[in-house]
């Protein structure tokens, strides 16, 4: 069992309110575990039965701790064109720089070229959770769930799904989504880590048959996963979206309709929800990436 007390600055959040900064404090860890935090001349009196095996580690003046940064939104696969297209409107910008791209991942060496990066790069900000879209690619998503594990990033590993009003090249079948949703669901089940989850990823109601949507509701309830997708970045999107699902009062009620808007469920952008999809987040618990 690994066991190590560092010695040094940090600061902390005891609740959504209240942070705390130490100066000259300790922080014990056993087995990848915090088990104590506080004031260096605390550490005299802290009571643990194998205290003699902690390996004392002193940080320098310059070093010092925080919390890991989660990302709630990040898309693995775009990695490679950021700051690309930022002049194109959402629907143009998927169009020509976004589905070309995320279209060749399904060559699993290119995506592990590419998530080994990702993965390496965020842990290297700090970010010890993400939260990833992946693209419909069944084994590239295996890839980054791999590559997750082995550098040990909190990660939740979303299968993009998208049946409709996507490229000839990079669309599935309804059936094709399902299969694909549950072999990767169980390949990360078969994993067994505690770091890794599975993330039902609709990539928004626009590439998704209400039939998909409804099912990958039921999926995540089966399995009770959390569920991560878009709503309201663009004006021409939500308009695109009421003509696509008529017959509901906004956005929001056509995720709701499908059983997607769960208190496990984080919902990208949000730029223009009315006050009743404000409200109606509320209601379920839905969380907001904004
Ligand atoms: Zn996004």
């Amino acid at each position: 069992m690994e066991r190590r007390v560092f010695f040094g600055n940090f600061f902390h959040s005891l609740s959504f309110q209240r942070s705390e900064s130490v100066l000259n404090g300790f922080i014990a860890i056993e087995d990848g575990k915090i088990v104590a935090v506080g004031e260096k001349s605390s550490y005299e009196t802290w009571n643990h039965p194998n205290k003699k095996d902690f390996e004392e580690v002193q940080l320098t003046e310059t070093q010092f701790f925080l919390p890991g940064f989660v990302d709630t939104h990040i898309h693995a696969p775009q990695v490679p064109n950021i700051g690309l297209g930022l002049d194109k409107p959402l629907m143009e910008w998927l169009n020509e720089y976004t589905f070309p791209l995320e279209s060749q991942y399904k060559d699993k060496n290119f995506a592990k070229h590419v998530f080994n990066k990702v993965v390496r790069r965020t842990l290297n900000s700090g970010t010890t959770t993400a939260s990833y879209f992946g693209t419909i690619h069944k084994d590239a998503c295996k890839v980054l769930a791999d590559e997750a594990l082995a550098m040990g990033q909190r990660a939740f590993i979303g299968k993009v799904s998208m049946n409709q009003y996507s490229p000839e090249t990079y669309v599935e079948t309804f059936e094709e989504s399902i299969k694909d949703n549950i072999e990767v669901i169980e390949y990360i089940l078969s994993l067994k880590s505690d770091l890794l989850s599975f993330i039902i990823t609709p990539r928004f109601a626009i590439t998704c048959s209400m039939d998909l949507l409804k099912q990958l509701a039921v999926i995540a309830d089966k399995y009770k996963l959390p569920i991560q997708s878009h709503i309201s970045e663009n004006l021409d999107e939500i308009k695109f979206t009421m003509e696509l699902f008529p017959g509901h009062d906004n956005y929001a009620q056509v995720y709701d309709v499908a059983g997607l808007l769960t208190n496990k469920c984080i919902m990208a952008h949000a730029v223009h929800l009315t006050d009743d999809e404000v409200k109606l987040f509320a209601e379920r618990g839905t969380s907001v990436a904004h």
